[in-house]
């Protein structure tokens, strides 16, 4: 359903005084592929190029090179009936309900303007698609002349989900769609998403900096850094058997005993994605570099069917058991 061949995305930076012209490597030849009903779910750390992906899939970004289709449609280079096919297609959930809706306009306003701009209906029909939306979701006829200020969190969220379902897409992409919510609404959101992928046979990608979130809602699992999959594997051959010290210290920050939510990769930031380091990226972070890892970049390899990790180190780092 989701094809993406060594998709690359560097952002001209425009800062004065500079020498030569840099650039954010914010996605980095990452290839992907997620089957018609599959969810994937795509983790790492904030500028991990994890939401730049999902933008560059639904065509919303222009990659710099590369090769990506959904459904069969190329969403590289778009034209308005393309990016009208497209939106029938595959729809995005944001992080953020409240910067997702407008905030003059009802709840209903807002579901009825979908349809009217793909032409779908009669205004009574339009009505009656709409009502329905929203208590598939959980919000019962009040919701309607509701504004999203007078909604909460967790209610206006329930609104974008209904409002991305609207043209019966194949294809949901969340962008951490729960981190803006309370902890106790959370849980209730990721269920809502189960029941409706079940109910609608939907190809996901679950995009979250936490390893918990991605451990409900997929079937499949690939971890970014800076830019670059270093890791892919059923969610449940990656929990046991995580491969990459990268991926060891996000399920290290998702064990209860932890609250951050933060890899432990001892006090060292991230690496700028404008100039990532040399050989591994994640070497000035890795305790097990070695003068390897600082000059050669490692492949992305199959160490065993659906499991890749790119480590040169790979047999040499201890096997996670996460149950
Ligand atoms: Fe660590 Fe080297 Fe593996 Fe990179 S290649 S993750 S630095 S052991």
């Amino acid at each position: 359903m989701i094809s993406v061949e060594d998709a690359v995305k560097h952002f001209p930076l425009a800062r004065r005084g500079l020498r030569r012209r840099e650039h954010v490597r914010s996605v980095d030849g990452v290839s992907a592929h997620v089957a018609p009903g599959e969810v994937l779910g795509l983790v790492g750390e904030s500028g991990s190029g994890k939401s730049t992906l999902a933008r560059i899939i639904l065509g919303l970004v222009r990659p710099t090179s590369g090769r990506v289709r959904v459904d069969g449609l190329d969403t590289t280079c778009l034209t308005g009936p393309g990016r009208r096919q497209l939106a029938r297609t595959a729809q995005l959930v944001f992080q953020d309900p409240h910067a997702a809706m407008d905030p003059r306009m009802t709840l209903g306003e807002s579901l009825t303007a979908v349809l009217a701009q793909h032409r779908i209906g009669t205004r009574e029909e339009r009505a009656a698609t709409v009502s329905s939306a929203l208590e598939e979701v959980g919000l019962d006829g009040t919701y309607l002349d509701k504004v999203p200020g007078e909604c909460s969190g967790g209610q206006l969220q329930r609104a974008v989900i209904a409002r991305a379902l609207l043209l019966a897409p194949k294809v949901l992409i969340c962008d951490e769609p729960t981190s803006a919510l309370d902890a106790s609404v959370q849980a209730r959101i990721l269920n809502l998403l189960r029941r409706l992928r079940r109910e609608h046979q939907l190809t996901m990608v679950m995009i979250s900096h936490d390893l918990r979130v991605v451990r409900v809602m997929a079937e499949r699992v690939a971890v970014m850094y800076l830019g670059q999959i270093v890791e892919t594997a059923a969610r449940d051959d990656l929990f046991t058997g995580a491969r990459h010290p990268y991926t060891l210290a996000l399920l290290d920050a998702a064990t209860p005993r932890r609250v951050t939510g933060e890899p432990d990769t001892g006090a060292v930031e991230p690496p700028s994605p404008i100039n990532p380091p040399a050989g591994c990226r994640f070497h000035p972070r890795c305790p097990l570099a070695a003068d390897q890892c600082r000059t050669v970049m490692p492949p992305l390899v199959e160490i065993e069917p659906g499991h890749e990790v790119r480590c040169h180190r790979w047999r040499e780092v201890p096997v996670s058991v996460q149950v």
